[in-house]
């Protein structure tokens, strides 16, 4: 089943984070810009598209947080939430291309489990190998592969697992995890980022 390309992006609330978080037809993230209280004190907090973590499930996840609550969601829960209504009881989120990154509302539907499983074994390993990009947009080329996946037949991004790793010593000092990443990258295959691997993940 091919989703529709949909060639606007429409930006949604999402449920229960009405005016502090918005969701989008191609899948992103989104804060607010606001006010907020930090001790005591008024802050504008400018608005700011979220970098995703990506779970060792092959979900993204993202961190929400208002008013001291805070929650970690999986992005494709989000996305389903907030341009298919609520989910029905006992149904899952499917990723119609088998792509578990790919959380553009249209790629998404609620389905059964079986369903959910079928898209995963019908799209899934051939999505993996025919993955050019990792989430944040670097590209998979020879150097930025982790070498102990690649003998396994994965394309795991070695920029985005270098990243990770730092981020888990509680050593990114001040750098979003993105940041971190890309710089790895640039690290590990002496190359540039070019407008197409930046494209995709703004
Ligand atoms: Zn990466």
């Amino acid at each position: 089943m091919k989703p529709s390309v949909e060639l606007q992006e429409v930006w949604r609330a999402v449920p229960g984070w009405e005016g502090v978080y918005e969701a989008s037809s191609f899948g992103r993230i989104r804060s607010l810009g606001r006010i907020v209280q930090r001790g005591g004190r008024d802050m504008r907090v400018r608005e700011k598209i979220l970098a995703p973590n990506v779970h060792h499930s092959g979900y993204l996840r993202v961190n929400l947080s208002h008013n001291g609550r805070r929650s970690e969601q999986l992005v494709h829960w989000i996305v389903a939430a907030t341009f298919h209504g609520e989910r029905p009881l006992g149904m899952e989120i499917r990723h119609l291309d088998g792509d578990q990154t790919n959380n553009a509302a249209a790629n998404l539907r609620y389905g059964t489990s079986r369903e959910n499983k079928n898209d995963i074994k019908g799209h899934g390993t051939h999505a993996m190998r025919a993955r050019t990009h990792c989430p944040f947009g670097h590209p998979l080329v020879g150097s930025n592969l982790v070498k102990s996946e690649a003998r396994r037949g994965h394309r795991k991004c070695r920029a985005c697992n270098s990243a990770h790793a730092r981020a888990h010593r509680n050593e990114l000092r001040g750098q979003t995890l993105k940041q971190a990443a890309d710089q790895y990258y640039i690290e590990y295959t002496m190359a540039p980022l070019t407008h197409r691997s930046l494209e995709r993940t703004t």
